[in-house]
């Protein structure tokens, strides 16, 4: 037991939501606070659960009050790919919004540290042109040139922090995730990422007796993806790490789209033909993450593999595709 007090500001969200279960499994006393409830998981997992849009000042002053220790801020207008490439000047407005005031609460109410959930989109795309990568290190962010305007906002916000550090003293620590994936996650709707859209897309297929897949692109383009139960427990080792930087927290697995598919349908038991829609958005053609750093900050690697991850996270969304009702999806 601790009688620490943390906020996870976006508790409603994916990641947010696994870390109100890993932190009230470790003994701590949690506040969530979203704009919304979990769709996935009681709200009643955190000791209170507070309604709040973050864009606000006084909602952040409110989020925040009482005598917390520790803040994790993951609340953030976000989604995959087509969501962040098609919504633009909502998606730097609600965040800077959210990260500005939640910075300056965090201040205001004297928290003993505030992590915030900076991004791999921050990279310059110049490093990322090509599928077979070099894999990013946290030194290669500048001279900034992020591809989309979600990382453009995602690496202002880390200069923010890093500014509240240096002129207020505020207790600061930056993740920088690379490609989340699991259960209790978005798989449909238009904010959902590649590991949940291929899973979903994999169940349709079962379920229905489809032999073709829609893929985006030609599926060549490549990343890593990290389970969402490495990334909390990488998270955590953060927060209570001296590591005042940013950190890459991810998986250094690199596969390609094509490659995602063909593992999450060999999990289903069945073969499909890939349709490649080329004018559908792909993002960078290659990233993977280099976590030489997050290795030796944290001293603790990743305990699952892709395929690890994908064998829990596929029966959840096919579950969830079942219940659903599969006519009730397009694709
Ligand atoms: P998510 O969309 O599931 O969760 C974000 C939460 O923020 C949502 O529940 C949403 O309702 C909440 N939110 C949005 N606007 C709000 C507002 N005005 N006030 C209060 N709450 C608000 O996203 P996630 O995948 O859990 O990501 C968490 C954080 O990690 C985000 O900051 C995201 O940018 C970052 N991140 C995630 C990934 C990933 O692969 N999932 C990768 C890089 C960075």
């Amino acid at each position: 037991m601790t009688s620490q007090r943390i906020v996870v500001a976006g508790a409603g969200g994916f990641i947010g939501s696994h870390m109100v279960r890993f932190l009230k499994s470790k003994g701590y006393w949690v506040r969530g606070v979203d704009i919304k409830y979990p769709e996935f998981s009681p709200r009643d997992e955190a000791d209170e659960f507070m309604l709040l849009d973050l864009r606000d000042e006084k909602n952040c002053l409110k989020a925040t009050e009482g005598s917390i220790d520790r803040i994790y801020q993951f609340a953030a207008n976000m989604g995959g790919i087509g969501f962040i490439t098609s919504v633009k000047a909502d998606v730097m407005r609600d965040n800077v919004l959210i990260n500005v005031n939640m910075a300056e609460a965090a201040r205001r109410n004297d928290v003993g540290r505030i992590l915030y959930t900076s991004s791999a989109c921050i990279y310059p795309t110049e490093k990322q042109v090509t599928p077979q990568v070099v894999p990013l290190k946290e030194s290669d962010a500048y001279p900034a040139d992020p591809d989309n305007e979600y990382g453009w906002e995602k690496i202002f916000s880390e200069r923010v922090y890093a500014a509240y550090n240096v002129d207020y003293g505020l207790d600061v620590r930056v993740s920088r995730y690379h490609n989340i994936f699991g259960e209790k996650g978005t798989y449909y709707g238009g904010r959902e990422k590649a590991p949940a859209a291929i899973c979903r897309k994999v169940a349709i297929a079962a379920l229905r007796g489809d032999k073709k897949i829609t893929v985006w692109g030609d599926g060549e383009q490549t990343r890593s993806f990290c389970h969402v139960a490495d990334c909390v427990e990488a998270t955590y080792r953060l927060m209570e790490s001296n590591h005042k930087e940013p950190l890459n927290i991810g998986s250094d697995e690199m596969v390609s789209i094509n490659q995602l598919v063909d593992i999450v349908s060999s999990i289903e038991g069945i073969k499909l033909t890939k349709i490649h829609q080329k004018n559908q958005p792909q993002g960078v053609r290659g990233r993977n993450a280099d976590l030489t750093l997050m290795k030796s900050v944290l001293g603790w690697k990743n305990q699952l593999t892709l395929e690890d991850g994908l064998r829990r996270t596929y029966p959840w969304i096919k579950s969830q595709v079942k219940s659903d009702g599969v006519t009730s999806f397009k694709d």
